[in-house]
């Protein structure tokens, strides 16, 4: 009976699977990221509840969580956040984990990688992130 793991871990690419509230199913994480932000632009960084969002090309947002505690990233970071993405690609979206700084805690976290000509940053947010991604253009999604 390997049939839970299965459903909760993808072995092809080493991440979780998770679940998302459109569906009852456990979708896998890097296929999830794929289907909805994959190489795609990041054109606005949205402050909303003190929360900040990220904002891409097609449509589809992302709420930043903070992987270490799941708060919001708040919405002075999104300012800066919004000079340094505005225009950049995701390029890289990996699971990973982070460590608190006594070592105690370890959590997991989605590691985003962007782009722009030579410019590149990295940032990390919580699986919550991806489980939260909405847009309007996601109706219909799955169909051609
Ligand atoms: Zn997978
Ligand atoms: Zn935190």
């Amino acid at each position: 009976m390997s049939g839970l793991l299965d459903e909760l871990w993808c072995a092809e690419h080493n991440c979780p699977r998770i679940s998302i509230s459109t569906g009852e199913n456990y979708v896998c994480l890097f296929d999830h990221v794929n289907g909805r932000v994959g190489t795609c632009r990041v054109t606005d960084v949205v402050n909303d509840n003190d929360g900040a969002t990220l904002v891409f090309e097609n449509g589809v947002e992302l709420p930043l969580f903070c992987p270490c505690c799941e708060k919001e990233i708040d919405a002075t970071s999104g300012e800066e956040l919004l000079k340094e993405l505005n225009g950049m690609r995701l390029e890289t979206w990996v699971f990973a984990h982070g460590e608190s700084q006594d070592k105690k805690k370890r959590y997991p976290l989605l590691l985003l990688g962007f782009r722009n000509g030579r410019k590149k940053k990295e940032i990390e947010v919580s699986l919550t992130s991806a489980r939260r991604m909405t847009g309007k253009r996601l109706m219909g999604d799955g169909e051609n």
